[in-house]
């Protein structure tokens, strides 16, 4: 089982960048569309895979990506309190093992372990 006092600062740190994420949904919305491209480049950390989301970027207009990246992002946020509310946050939605605490630290919002994470990377291939 995780540290209770490790799921209370995660917790808090997701309630802190959600908090983050909603004030910039503000920002997004209330700016002129050439100001955004300014701003869209402190976004690319919030995706998963941080490489793709930056190409993602240059490809498409800057203010629906950055937008869908936070929506994605507050997404999995909420998820994610939702199963530290549950007591089910280090347990892996696909194969109700438990998340290896490593994981969990280098990614907060994971909800699968590593070994199906990969299962699936591989099945989409
Ligand atoms: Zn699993």
């Amino acid at each position: 089982m995780l540290d209770v006092k490790k799921v209370e600062k995660i917790k808090k740190d997701l309630l802190e960048r959600k908090k983050q994420i909603l004030a910039d949904f503000n920002d997004l919305s209330k700016e002129d569309l050439h100001e955004a491209d300014n701003r869209v480049a402190k976004f690319p950390e919030y995706g998963d895979k941080p490489d793709e989301n930056a190409q993602e970027i240059s490809e498409y207009s800057t203010t629906v990506v950055a937008e869908k990246v936070l929506e994605k992002t507050l997404e999995e946020i909420d998820s994610t309190l939702n199963r530290i509310e549950k007591g089910t946050y280090n347990i892996c939605k696909y194969c109700g093992g438990e998340i290896s605490e490593k994981r969990l630290e280098a990614r907060p919002t994971a909800s699968s372990c590593i070994e199906c994470k990969t299962k699936l990377q591989e099945e989409n291939e």
